[in-house]
């Protein structure tokens, strides 16, 4: 007993006097916003999803088909896709419906682009959805057409050895 609370007192310490050396960041947060990686994507010829952020979602409209399959597959977990109307005309969606997305109920899981067959529905790395009004989380298909702004984005530098840091 007396030789695992040593330990952990001796692991503690190390730890403690390690994190002295290593390098700190502050960001000056909204005005600055880490550039983080790429978002969730996921092969649908090999089934393998790739490691991503997991913000919001980016449509290809011209490659979605309106099959509606990630309405199916977030069915039984928020519920938060409808297939709606779009205008236009859509030679791969001859019935012109996409989906859209209400963020305030998503839950990030990625399900819906693992079950996308013609990849065109991905995430992105935005993670600032937030408003105080619950109508505006709910994004159309030409609001999830848009690729996400980068504005003050700073590069974040990993570092195992002398820890994390921005350029
Ligand atoms: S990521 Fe959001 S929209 Fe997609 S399946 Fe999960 S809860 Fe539904
Ligand atoms: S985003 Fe993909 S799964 Fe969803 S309707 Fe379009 S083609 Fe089908």
């Amino acid at each position: 007993m007396s030789v695992s609370l040593g330990r952990g007192i001796f692991d503690a310490f190390f730890a403690s006097i390690k994190s002295l050396f290593k390098r700190r960041y502050t960001l000056r947060y909204p005005e600055q916003k880490l550039d983080l990686p790429d978002g969730y994507t996921f092969d649908a010829k090999t089934q393998v999803g790739s490691p991503g952020v997991k913000g919001r979602h980016i449509l290809y409209l011209d490659k979605c088909t309106g099959c509606s399959l990630c309405a199916i597959a977030c069915e039984g977990i928020a519920d938060c896709i409808d297939m709606v109307k779009v205008d236009g005309t859509w030679p791969k969606d001859k019935k012109a419906i996409m989906p859209q997305i209400d963020y305030g109920r998503c839950v990030f899981c990625g399900f819906c682009v693992d079950a996308c067959p013609f990849d065109c529905l991905f995430m992105t790395p935005e993670y600032e959805l937030a408003s105080t009004d619950k109508r505006k989380l709910v994004y159309t298909p030409f609001q999830l057409g848009n690729l996400p702004e980068k504005k003050g984005l700073v590069e974040f530098i990993p570092d195992e050895k002398s820890g994390a840091h921005h350029a």
